[in-house]
């Protein structure tokens, strides 16, 4: 279910991008990934709003996890006990963002789960779709969080887990990331934000009613609430 109204969350991450740029610790993505990321930004694949779909199943796995541990550990809840899914466009600077209240990462899940293949199967995977010009692949198995680079030249994932600070991961694809403590301090309370800096030619994707139909088509199996932040009715 999505509802198609929400408080609005402040998208100028003008200042993220800067912070990151200056204090943050760089690292290098392992091999695999920037082989990953290459295919994937040099893709001519068409059906790139499949990123949504990989977000927000991601969003929602986050969600049943923290779900799942407060049921035995209440302290685990301190910071909220919503649940639920935030969609925002911002036209004039390009970007959306996709915010939800669960799990959110420690700097040691950002470097494990966003810079390394951790499964075993993507290995092989990623064999098969270098060596197939098939490149429907990346939409028939879904290349996970990576598939945000099909529409964004630049992704910050601003996160806050329970047992960390609230951290800042960017990276513009380019065989890099950083990750930096966030100079704001904590502003989630739980969870993580993926703010997309979409490319010129993805600029659909802060549209209403697209994202209205996205949303749709891809919360059909998702348990928690998706609200979009709409400016039109
Ligand atoms: P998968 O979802 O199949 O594990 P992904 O590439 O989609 O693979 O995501 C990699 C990992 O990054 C996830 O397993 C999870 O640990 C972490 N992750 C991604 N998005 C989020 C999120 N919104 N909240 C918490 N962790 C996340
Ligand atoms: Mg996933």
């Amino acid at each position: 279910p999505y509802s198609p109204n929400s408080p609005k969350i402040d998208t100028n991450h003008d200042a993220l991008k800067e912070a990151a740029e200056k204090s943050g610790v760089k690292h290098e993505f392992q091999a695999e990934i920037n082989q990953l990321l290459a295919i994937i930004i040099n893709s001519l694949y068409t059906n790139k709003e499949i990123f949504l779909r990989e977000l927000i199943s991601n969003a929602s796995d986050a969600l049943n996890k923290i779900r799942f541990i407060g049921l035995t550990e209440k302290e685990a809840l301190a910071s909220g006990e919503t649940y639920e899914i935030r969609i925002q466009p911002d036209k004039e600077r390009n970007t959306l963002t996709i915010r939800d209240t669960g799990i959110g990462m420690t700097r040691n899940d950002l470097l494990n789960n966003l810079g390394t293949i951790a499964k075993s199967g993507t290995k092989a995977f990623l064999e098969k779709l270098q060596k197939s010009s098939d490149h429907s692949l990346i939409g028939q198995f879904g290349v996970g969080f990576y598939s945000a680079f099909l529409v964004a030249d630049q992704v910050v994932v601003v996160t806050k887990n329970n047992d960390d600070k609230q951290l800042i991961w960017t990276s513009a694809a380019d065989n890099t990331f950083t990750v930096t403590e966030d100079p704001r301090g904590d502003t989630l309370g739980r969870g993580t934000e993926i703010i997309l800096h979409l490319k010129d030619d993805a600029k659909i994707y802060t549209d209403d009613l697209e994202l209205r139909n996205l949303i749709g088509k891809y919360s059909e199996f998702i348990q928690h609430p998706i609200h979009l932040y709409t400016t039109s009715v």
